[in-house]
């Protein structure tokens, strides 16, 4: 854990949305904690009084390696271990907490009709986006094969009892697009109960907003160019909500030429292959955000909208080749600064 505390700042956190929250004010008092864990780095941004740094960021990290613990597909003896480690037939024991994050996981590969699915995992697997292995694109038949071990029928989630259970040798599941939002969630909910009441963190990407910047701004939010990381095409400015990107462009390895991609359609086996290079969620439920941006990802555009128009408890900002495209409750959110950038605008 590393913890700093400055009075002036200029930081600027490139991951897959940027927040720009910090310009210098001298009566800014910010505290700054980095530490890595799910196999990505996490860095907080916390207005609080002084002397109680410490112990509030010691409390967040402690929550932190405890979800570690508790889901990571790494961590011998963690819920989600055990059940990717079980024989047919065996029941797993699970803590309540893994309990509610499948539950919603369920909830959501049905109203996403499949394009979410932890079920995902042996394909995420088989396609090298588990471990530092080298990558190449897995034979049409190992696909074929391991696409008959992706589907949450077959996964017996028992509430009563707490247990979980494969219906197949060899199925695993995967919260590598849930969990860290849901953290984020559980994490903004223990600052608030702490009283802190403004700052913000970032997830691997997953962006928790607190309150306002001390001087009664919100947020802002750098929606990232998936084309140039190191530039983007809009910014977001909010408060107290989620903002979580999914993109292509975040994880992947190249073969002949093409790139192949971490978010893979169940349905075809494949790295999805949709009109979209990114999908923004602005939510305020963190576990919705994570999901809803990998699931409108593999959806694509259209979908995405119909989805969108459906449901309207979140707000997206979706960005194709050539254009940006927001939901009605973004535009007044957002200013698009991709034009330099050969975008068009579509609201
Ligand atoms: P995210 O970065 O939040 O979009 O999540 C991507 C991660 O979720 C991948 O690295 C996989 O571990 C997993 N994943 C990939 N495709 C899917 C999918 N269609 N549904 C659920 N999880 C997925
Ligand atoms: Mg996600």
């Amino acid at each position: 854990m590393f913890i700093k505390k400055m009075r002036v700042c200029g930081v600027v956190a490139l991951i897959s949305a940027v927040c720009f929250g910090c310009t210098a004010d001298k009566q800014e008092h910010y505290s700054y904690m980095t530490t890595f864990a799910m196999n990505t780095i996490i860095s907080f941004t916390i207005d609080m009084p002084n002397g109680e740094e410490e112990i509030i960021f010691s409390d967040a990290e402690k929550i932190i390696r405890g979800y570690e613990n508790m889901l990571s597909v790494n961590v011998e003896d963690s819920d989600i271990y055990k059940i990717n480690n079980s024989d047919l037939g065996e029941k797993i024991s699970i803590s309540d907490k893994t309990m509610e994050i499948l539950k919603v996981a369920e909830e959501f590969e049905d109203l996403t009709d499949g394009d979410f699915s932890i079920s995902v995992a042996p394909l995420v697997t088989l396609w090298g986006f588990t471990q530092d292995i080298e990558q190449t694109v897995p034979s049409y038949e190992d696909i074929e094969k391991t696409l008959e071990l992706v589907d949450m029928k077959d996964v017996i989630i028992d509430e009563d009892n707490n247990t979980i259970e494969f219906l197949k040798d060899g199925m695993a599941i995967d919260l590598g697009a849930i969990a860290k939002g849901y953290i984020a969630e559980e994490l903004t909910n223990y600052f608030r109960d702490s009283g802190v009441l403004n700052g913000h963190f970032t997830i691997g990407g997953n962006i928790s907003t607190m309150g306002l910047k001390n001087d009664g701004s919100k947020w802002k939010i750098a929606v990232q160019n998936p084309v140039d990381i190191n530039d983007y095409v809009g910014l977001l400015e909010v408060t107290d909500l989620f903002v979580v990107t999914s993109g292509g462009y975040q994880r992947y390895f190249t073969e002949d030429n093409v790139r192949y991609h971490h978010i893979i359609d169940p349905k075809t086996g494949y790295p999805s292959d949709s009109d979209l290079l990114s999908v923004t969620i602005i939510s305020d439920n963190g576990a919705e955000a994570d999901i809803l941006s990998t699931a409108l990802f593999v959806m694509g555009l259209d979908k995405s909208l119909e989805y969108w128009e459906e449901h309207r408890n979140f707000e997206a900002v979706f960005i194709t080749e050539d254009e940006v495209i927001v939901t009605d409750g973004a535009k007044a959110i957002f200013t698009f600064e991709g034009q330099d950038n050969d975008f068009e605008y579509r609201d």
